[in-house]
């Protein structure tokens, strides 16, 4: 069995759950790995969450940014205001206030901390404990404290080294993979999440030790739109895209993972591998794009988890709570290579998975339009981009 780590507190899903996009499901994930009894197991160690210090963060990110995120809650409730330009609604002077109101959005603007990423109370400390949490993860694989660790509320993989995007504060993957590099050569990045993995490939596109392959939904006007495995520059070096259209199956992943990446990874040969696993393309998420059920997303992770390298398992997207935790919790189980009912136990929040109270979901009946002849296509864009990866190492004797 596998040494397998789990990062996790109560007050750390309570603090997670506070994010905009996914109230609650920290909260509702771990609530039900807890009562299938998974983190009872004696196979599993529970890890504290930990905050990241400033200096941590600014490996990666900005002062500027960093800086401005620990006061955002300030600045944006009024209480704080840097431009010294007295913002005050009791001047009596409408132009004058409304020019303050201005600034005060462009800098919000500057940062990406309006929409998607709008400020939360709690953000500062959220943006801490997320990435420390992640660094700790991989502190833990360094150490070879474990095989696998597992971080759910982790896998930002939108946010850039100066601005949160796309619903992601800051990039705790590419902290953990800073991390990760210290000890490791080479590190494979794996992101399953239907939106391309932008933040990480930028951050490591012109070095071939960070090996990054991303298998998105790309179309036009599909967020962020980037990813389309043409577009990368005579500099890049070890970047996979994998775009895929509407209704995205199980089977397809599965043929994808045996024919495209299995062959890269087997190429690049990683010393470490880090899994992005967020499920929006799971039927029945609100973005309604893929059809993946939980049994292809654990069909790719066993099969990750057959490279026998030390492994990150993060999260990421997933906007239908309840299907996010209920695959959550299934994969925690086949990391730990148990079986669990398909009968919801009773917790918390056994209410909200009514009216059938199971685990498995069905897929829906979207067609798959990534037809035979679309992934020829795609398996000539994976051959082209995959011609500036190292090989594979010389086995010495
Ligand atoms: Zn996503």
């Amino acid at each position: 069995m596998p040494r397998t780590a789990y990062i996790h507190s109560n007050d750390y899903a309570d603090l997670v759950s506070k994010l905009p996009s996914n109230i609650d499901r920290s909260k509702k994930v771990h609530a039900l790995i807890e009562a299938y009894g998974l983190l009872r197991l004696r196979d599993l160690t529970i890890i504290s969450p930990r905050k990241a210090s400033v200096k941590e963060l600014c490996r990666f990110h900005s002062r500027d940014y960093i800086d401005f995120l620990n006061k955002a809650e300030q600045y944006n409730s009024g209480e704080e205001s840097d431009e010294g330009n007295g913002n005050n609604d009791e001047s009596g002077n409408p132009h004058y206030t409304r020019a303050s109101a201005r600034n005060k959005e462009d800098k919000l603007e500057e940062y990406g901390l309006r929409f998607d990423c709008s400020v939360f109370e709690g953000l500062a400390d959220y943006a801490a404990y997320v990435a420390g949490s992640s660094l700790e993860a991989a502190t833990l694989l360094c150490d070879d404290a474990f095989d696998i660790v597992i971080h759910w509320d982790g896998g930002r993989h939108h946010a850039k080294k100066d601005a949160a995007a796309g619903f992601c504060i800051v990039n705790d993957i590419v902290l953990g993979i800073m991390e990760l590099q210290k000890t490791f050569d080479r590190v494979l990045y794996l992101d399953f999440d239907i939106h391309h993995g932008d933040g990480v490939e930028s951050a490591f596109q012109f070095t071939d030790k960070v090996l990054t392959v991303s298998i998105h939904h790309y179309s036009e006007g599909f967020y962020p739109g980037t990813g389309s495995g043409t577009s990368t520059s005579a500099r890049t070096k070890a970047v996979v895209n994998i775009p895929m259209k509407a209704g995205l199956s199980d089977g397809t992943l599965s043929k994808v993972f045996d024919e495209m990446i299995e062959p890269l990874v087997n190429q690049f040969s990683p010393d470490a591998v880090v899994l992005q696993c967020g499920v929006d393309g799971m039927a029945g998420d609100p973005l309604g794009k893929w059809n993946l059920t939980m049994t292809g997303y654990s069909d790719c992770l066993r099969k990750v988890m057959a490279w026998k390298k030390p492994l990150l398992v993060l999260g990421g997207g997933g906007y239908n709570t309840m299907s996010t935790a209920r695959c959550y919790a299934y994969l925690t189980s086949q990391i730990l290579g148990r079986t669990i009912s398909d009968e919801i136990p009773e917790h918390t929040y056994f209410e909200d998975y009514q009216p059938d109270f199971s685990l498995f979901i069905d897929a829906g009946r979207h067609a798959d339009s990534n037809t035979e002849e679309n992934l020829v296509h795609i398996r000539r864009l994976v051959d082209t981009q995959s011609k500036s990866l190292p090989f594979q190492r010389q086995a010495y004797t």
